[in-house]
């Protein structure tokens, strides 16, 4: 597939053109360069973003990374930065936006994140978290309060008592 119609694709599932949105597909075009990825159809690619700003969506689009699969994962620090990890070879990357020089308009922004070399746009750093395991399935309990059953990293123990988030801060407010 084209360049271009990679970014229509991105377009069409994000809903509008904009400069976040190309700040996402141009960092994921650069780490299937760096990193020698493929679209991921099996957890073989991940990424942790560091914002949930309009060109993650570019991300999940392009390289296949998504919540459900748990191969798109939240690292919010606010910063327009993105690690990526290839499980296959190991490799993993950081890409950390170089915010251009001076104020520009939205149209400017949109005109120089498409036109500016890959190389300019982000620095390239080390990543500074291991890669995520594998999406991990957990046992799961039924709340004794309200009954509705829960992932054992959700529950709470309370009074000798399993329950779950909501019913576990009802609990403890009853008892301050
Ligand atoms: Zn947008
Ligand atoms: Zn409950």
């Amino acid at each position: 597939m084209d360049k271009r119609a990679l970014w229509e694709k991105c377009v069409a599932f994000h809903g509008h053109e904009c400069p976040g949105l190309t700040i996402g597909y141009r960092a994921a075009l650069y780490a299937i360069d760096l990193l020698e990825l493929t679209f991921s159809n099996d957890e073989q690619v991940v990424c942790i973003t560091e914002n949930d700003a309009c060109g993650v969506d570019a991300i999940q689009v392009l390289l296949g990374c998504s919540v459900g699969k748990g191969n798109l994962l939240f690292h919010m620090t606010g910063k327009q930065a993105f690690s990526f990890y290839n499980r296959k070879t190991g490799k993993s990357v950081r890409l950390v936006l170089n915010k251009p020089l001076g104020e520009l308009t939205r149209e400017e922004s949109f005109r120089y994140y498409h036109a500016c070399k890959q190389e300019d746009l982000f620095t390239v750093k080390e990543t500074k978290i291991e890669v995520p395991e594998r999406a991990r399935l957990f046992d799961s309990y039924a709340c004794e309060c309200c009954g509705e059953t829960t992932g054992s990293n959700w529950i709470r123990l309370s009074g000798g008592k399993k329950l779950c988030i909501d019913c576990y801060q009802r609990y403890d407010r009853f008892n301050v």
